[in-house]
């Protein structure tokens, strides 16, 4: 089994329910469940300013897929979604990228683990301390000391419903 964290992000349709819904589906992948959930965010977006703010979170997932596995499942629960390619850092309804996966380095065509620019990236390293205060980088950084050189003054957390992982 491997603990892996996935950051989800939602600017499109009906941000919570999509995120609710995704986690969910998470937690239904064969040989996957959600272990954690982290606070949500509102966050401006990265590249293209003419969209809508950011819905940003993350959950943590005991799996006994590999990292591949997930990857394609996660891909199916986008495409689900009705997720559409855009631009790039375009509007999406729904965005789930594998953080962390374990203590594995990856660097394949289709997937870079950890994910690509998360150490200055303060809304997928806040979610993931939410869920782990002690969670440390593959190379041995705390996510906390990491977080702590960010500005973070963008992100703003918000109000999200109870929900049940069924
Ligand atoms: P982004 O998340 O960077 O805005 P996309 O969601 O459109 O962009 O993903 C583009 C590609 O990123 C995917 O087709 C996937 O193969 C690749 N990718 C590389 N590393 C990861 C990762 N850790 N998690 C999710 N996708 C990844
Ligand atoms: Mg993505």
């Amino acid at each position: 089994m491997t603990e892996a964290f996935i950051a989800l992000g939602s600017n499109l349709g009906n941000r919570e329910d999509e995120i609710i819904r995704a986690i969910r589906e998470i937690n239904s992948l064969r040989g996957t469940r959600v272990t954690g959930i982290s606070r949500f965010y509102s966050n401006p977006p990265m590249g293209p300013q003419d969209q809508p703010d950011y819905l940003n979170g993350a959950v943590r997932a005991e799996t006994s897929l590999d990292a591949l596995q997930l990857l394609d499942l996660l891909q199916g629960i986008e495409k689900w979604h009705g997720r559409i390619k855009t631009r790039r850092w375009g509007e999406r309804c729904i965005d789930l990228d594998i953080a962390l996966f374990g203590n594995a380095v990856i660097n394949e065509e289709r997937l870079t683990v950890p994910h690509l620019g998360i150490e200055q990236r303060d809304f997928v390293l806040r979610p993931l301390l939410d869920i782990d205060p002690d969670l440390r980088l593959p190379s041995g950084e705390k996510v906390s000391d990491l977080l702590s050189e960010l500005d973070q003054s963008s992100l703003t957390e918000v109000e999200f419903p109870q929900f049940s992982l069924e």
